[in-house]
């Protein structure tokens, strides 16, 4: 499943260059750093892998979003469409900076259904950021054809995805930015951090800016206390020591995504010995970054049989429909609307009145999906033994 799985020696001795530097700080610090900048290394390096101009290191996932966001000058009165199935992160963000999150269906790609998106566009929509789920692509150049038509941006949340691609190209390039996350359980991790990536020089201006409290980074006598700013920003910077961490995983990245192929194939093999299943359908196997294998019963009831039997063998799979964190009828906080703020804020606005009602039953064929699909998570390091126990496990579930 991820990164976590590969920590050793490298990225020991890349944090072992900050602590002799003893500058924990990306910024400043010239004489005592001795030229060593591991944040800006792994911002260099990462927007060089993925194939694009520029990208801003953060501290999460979250707040890569809320900086895209608010560079992409979201805010207020704006509508952002997402997709149903996603991490809460997503509409978390949306609603931060003021705007709000509209759902869209999911297809057999488990990410945004295009058909669904059509319909969901309104006046105010401003945004529209595809997930790619479970390590795998979003439909992603037909949504950036219709936000096009739309004068409608797109921001690929690639949390799950880093090293995925599409024909080759990464995902996070195909819309005006992409956003990563590097928490403890992603492909990539530096314990906690984010990254922007952007093709657009203005728009990484303004998201460096405004991640930095809105210095404008131009060289000045007077040092950062005496740098200029253009507008408000907030403090998302990343340490050198999530940098040195992020250096040592980047180089691992496509060697665990390899790995985790070839796992993913063994299991691949043994889940068609169950009668009538189908896979998640993937728009580029090979850009796959196999993080999950998906796949889907006939109905909910041949779902609960085989993971039941699964779980009997201690192979349990995931069902969506069953988790709280990913999935839209199972928000119970946003769909009541349940916020810290006293004056009911982000779901009640400063009239008093309720901006936003969220109705659980408007994705009905995404209901349709989730419930007849189960996912297994594939790691890098799947002994023999384990694999040989699991594709045991679905053989038998073959027969319920
Ligand atoms: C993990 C995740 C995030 C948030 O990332 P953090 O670094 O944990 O804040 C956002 N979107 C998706 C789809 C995620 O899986």
């Amino acid at each position: 499943m991820a990164g976590f799985e590969v920590f050793g020696d490298e990225e020991k001795k890349e944090i072992q260059d900050v602590l002799d530097s003893g500058v924990l700080f990306r910024y400043e610090f010239i004489e005592q750093r001795k030229g060593v900048f591991k944040v800006r290394e792994f911002e260099e390096q990462f927007a060089r892998y993925c194939g694009t101009g520029y990208a801003q290191a953060v501290t999460s996932g979250t707040s890569a979003l809320k900086a895209a966001l608010t560079a992409l000058g979201i805010g207020s009165g704006d509508e952002v469409i997402t997709q149903g199935f996603t991490f809460v992160a997503t509409w978390e963000a949306i609603l931060e900076v003021g705007a709000l999150p509209v759902f869209t269906e999911i297809d057999a790609t488990l990410n945004m259904d295009p058909a669904d998106l059509k319909k969901k566009i309104t006046s105010k929509t401003r945004c529209i950021i595809p997930v790619h789920m479970l390590g795998a692509q979003a439909r992603v150049k037909e949504i950036v054809e219709i936000g096009k038509i739309h004068g409608i941006p797109v921001l690929e949340d690639t949390a799950q995805a880093a090293g995925g691609r599409i024909d080759g190209r990464h995902l996070g390039t195909f819309g005006q930015c992409g956003t990563f996350s590097f928490d403890a359980v992603k492909t990539m991790t530096t314990g906690e951090g984010g990254m922007i990536i952007t093709g657009d020089e203005s728009l990484w201006r303004a998201m460096s800016e405004y991640h930095d409290h809105g210095h404008d980074h131009v060289v000045n006598p007077g040092g950062r206390g005496g740098e200029g700013r253009k507008f408000i920003g907030s403090n998302y910077r990343m340490m050198e020591i999530q940098g040195a961490i992020g250096l040592a995983q980047l180089r691992k990245l496509d060697s665990m995504i390899m790995a985790m192929q070839k796992n993913k194939a063994i299991l691949k093999e043994a889940v068609l010995s169950i009668p009538g299943v189908e896979f998640r359908q993937l728009l580029d196997e090979k850009g796959d970054t196999a993080t999950h294998l998906a796949f889907f019963m006939q109905d909910a009831e041949h779902c609960r049989r085989v993971n039941d039997e699964l779980r009997s063998h201690g192979c349990g799979a995931v069902n969506f429909s069953e988790n709280t964190w990913h999935y839209y009828p199972r928000w119970e906080h946003l769909l009541e609307g349940r916020t810290l703020a006293s004056s009911g804020w982000p779901f009640v606005g400063i009239d008093g009145k309720r901006r936003v009602v969220y109705d659980p039953r408007i994705l009905p064929s995404s209901a349709g999906i989730i419930e007849r699909t189960l996912v297994l998570p594939i790691s890098v390091k799947m002994p023999e033994e384990r694999l040989a126990i699991m594709c045991d496990a679905l053989k038998r579930a073959g027969n319920v």
